[in-house]
């Protein structure tokens, strides 16, 4: 019996059957560029084999002008329909079903040829776009439909038609981005005109039996966006038209309410899509921050949806339902929601991956084989580093002990965990500690490792981490002082005014820690009303007209850094203007360019282009950086020693780094 029925049942479409209710949800991975589409294969086929029911690849674009960047992939040609059918061909080996998302950027398209119903600049990108005329808007959609075409002659099991996230049909479809007053615009029915013929002419051009999936905007949370009532009347028109499936989108790429980051509660969306069951015929897919099979379940049997989309889960897990399936819930790697290797890096263009599973996206080139001849291995530091490879060298049959002189596993990962917004990291530590235990490694822990004790290993791996940078700040032995490490460990008394040293990820998770209460993490009302979130039926796009309510802050607290940039330009990529614009709701003051003076009763005293001022405090928190702690290196004599996080590099560390290196040292050992 199984823990997941409802996550397992099948999905009957008539003309197919779906195996479970876990869709693989669309991500740009950036591997199509790459042109080695046996990498893409690869990517694509262990997320099969791993059991997920239906897998939607990353947006396809349908012509040039639509690419969400000048070159983005695409079904273009005879060649480009060949390579994907090397994807579709070995997904269909491994017993999967896939369908291609075909995405049309609109005036998100990151270049000068971007069209849009009218010529209206988005906020996230440069570039104005050209408002199409009748012509225009014709090739666009005839260019979409043969985009579907082209697809299932690659052999594609179906399409997913992107109209979310305030992507091109999104666009047309409210009064934010759509001022014009032909056909297309104007009146709702106008609006909606372009998606609805837009599905009618793909399920023309696809034929009966083949999946149709049209991802559907369910909550705006852009000024003037859809009403509820526009998307339950939308919703019903594109099942009329054709559409096989509906999914959910949440939130315009513009929004300025977070919708997926790791401060999202999980499944915090699925009361969005709940609201359409029962208006529809057809199957409903919910999503967004759904990352265990537990959530998932839960979903389901509450009647949010009749399938889920996973997305970053895949990245972290490939075999998220075959271990849900086989009862070993507990060895699935968790998404911690962070952006940092998946989406930060699609903007970067690189290679998307994954923090927790380095080889996701790499699977052809990172193997882990068993280990020719197995070795006696010591692992000293149960950080990220540290675990990572201690696992990966046991899974490959070493044998490994691993050291740490605390009482836990973990290192930086349990302080992280502390902080509101950061939960998901307890669930890292969870797995990290079951998969310690699966792979076969020794534990010892509460152990100080010195160089004698590891004098009978065929290879030592120190992985000892990091210490606080001691800033040198004058009078910083004053009792107001604190470290980050007596903060987050819940070591020491924090006064009511403070001010934190250094606004690095720690500086910003720190100022958190110390204006917050309960986090609205774990409390979905309390979350939706500090971001300023209600229910469509009652406002416009789900913008609360009151505007973000956030809970009161438990101190006052300064941010302060000496480089004169912006505040938290350092933060990812995707999640920085997330944690910015959290303290600032918090009303904690950031300030920039500063050169620390002293500490003293009355508090920090800076300067800022050369004039005086005091900071007045009752705490001051140290969050100046890190230094590697390496000593062990330098003492431990054998023939092999390697080096790695933090206390390899301490400059920018981050969990994302230490993991793959760990692993990747890991991988040749
Ligand atoms: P960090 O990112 O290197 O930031 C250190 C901060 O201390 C900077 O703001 C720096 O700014 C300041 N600083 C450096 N030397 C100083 C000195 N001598 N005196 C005073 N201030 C000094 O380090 P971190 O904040 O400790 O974080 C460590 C790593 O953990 C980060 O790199 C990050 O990747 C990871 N982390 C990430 C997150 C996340 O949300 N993604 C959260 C927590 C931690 P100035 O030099 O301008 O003063
Ligand atoms: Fe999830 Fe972070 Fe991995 Fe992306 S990098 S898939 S957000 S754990």
């Amino acid at each position: 019996m199984t823990s997941y029925p409802h996550m397992l049942r099948p999905l009957e479409l008539g003309f197919t059957t779906l195996k479970n209710r876990v869709l693989m949800g669309s991500m740009h991975t950036n591997l199509e560029e790459r042109g080695d589409w046996n990498r893409v294969a690869a990517f694509y086929a262990a997320r099969a084999r791993g059991g997920a029911g239906l897998i939607v690849t990353g947006g396809m674009a349908p012509n040039a002008e639509g690419g969400v960047f000048p070159g983005a992939s695409g079904l273009f040609s005879e060649e480009d329909i060949a390579h994907h059918r090397v994807i579709t061909d070995r997904v269909h080996d491994e017993g999967g079903k896939i369908a291609m998302q075909i995405l049309h950027a609109g005036r998100y398209a990151y270049g000068p040829d971007c069209v849009a119903p009218s010529a209206i600049k988005s906020p996230i990108s440069p570039f104005p776009p050209t408002e199409l005329d009748e012509a225009g808007i014709e090739k666009q959609i005839a260019d979409i439909a043969t985009a579907a075409a082209r697809a299932r002659e690659a052999g594609y099991d179906g399409v997913e038609v992107m109209g979310s996230e305030g992507y091109f049909l999104n666009q047309f479809l409210v009064t934010h981005t759509n001022r014009r007053e032909d056909r297309w615009g104007g009146s709702y029915e106008n609006r909606m005109r372009l998606p609805v013929e837009v599905m009618k002419r793909v399920r023309a051009a696809v034929g009966k039996d083949f999946i149709v999936i049209f991802r559907l905007s369910m909550i705006d949370l852009v000024p003037n966006g859809s009403t509820h009532d526009e998307v339950v009347q939308l919703a019903q028109a594109i099942e009329a038209a054709g559409a096989n499936i509906l999914n959910t989108g949440i939130g315009w790429h513009e929004a300025r309410v977070p919708t997926i980051a790791t401060s999202v509660p999980r499944a915090g969306f699925a009361w969005v899509t709940k609201k359409l069951m029962g208006k529809v015929g057809i199957p409903v897919i919910t999503s967004n921050r759904i990352n265990t099979p537990e959530v998932a379940e839960q979903l389901l049997a509450e009647g949010c949806a009749d399938m889920v989309s996973l997305a970053r889960p895949f990245l972290a897990d490939p075999d998220f339902v075959a271990k849900a399936e086989a009862g070993r819930a507990d060895l699935i790697a968790p998404c911690i929601a962070c952006n940092q290797a998946c989406l930060d890096h699609t903007f970067q263009g690189k290679v998307s991956s994954c923090l927790v599973n380095p080889r996701a996206g790499h699977e052809t080139e990172l193997v882990i084989a068993p280990a020719e001849s197995p070795r006696r291995i010591a692992v000293v530091g149960a950080g990220p580093a540290g675990l990572s490879c201690a696992i990966t060298a046991a899974q490959r049959g070493h044998a490994v002990t691993l050291f740490d002189q605390a009482d836990e596993i973990g290192g930086q990962l349990n302080m992280a965990r502390k902080v509101p917004g950061k939960e998901e990291f307890d669930g890292l530590v969870d797995w990290f500690a079951a998969m310690v235990k699966e792979a076969g490694v020794t534990l010892q822990l509460g152990t100080r490792a010195d160089a004698g004790a590891l004098s009978g290993f065929d290879a030592v791996v120190v992985a000892t981490g990091v210490l606080p940078r001691d800033p040198q700040i004058p009078g910083q032995d004053h009792p107001k002082v604190l470290s980050y490490v007596d903060v987050l460990r819940g070591d020491a008394e924090v006064g009511r005014r403070v001010a934190v040293v250094g606004a690095g990820g720690i500086g910003f998770d720190v100022s958190e820690f110390l204006v917050t209460g309960k986090s609205p993490t774990v409390d979905l009302p309390e979350w939706l009303r500090e971001w300023g979130v209600t229910d469509p039926d009652k406002a416009r796009s789900g913008l609360a007209p009151d505007g973000p309510q956030p809970e009161a802050p438990l101190r006052e607290v300064v941010l302060l850094q000496r480089k004169a940039e912006k505040v938290g330009k350092r933060l990812g990529k995707t999640t920085g203007w997330i944690h910015r614009a959290a303290l600032m709701l918090k009303g904690v003051q950031m300030k920039a360019g500063v050169n620390y003076e002293r500490i003293d009763d009355a508090g920090l005293h800076i300067t800022r282009d050369g004039k005086p001022e005091l900071i007045a405090c009752d705490t001051v928190v140290l969050c100046a950086g890190q230094e590697s702690l390496r000593a062990l290196a330098d003492a431990v004599e054998g023939p092999e020693v390697h080096v790695i996080g933090g206390a390899d590099v301490a400059a920018e560390l981050d969990a994302k780094r230490a993991i793959d290196q760990g692993v990747r040292l890991a991988a040749g050992l």
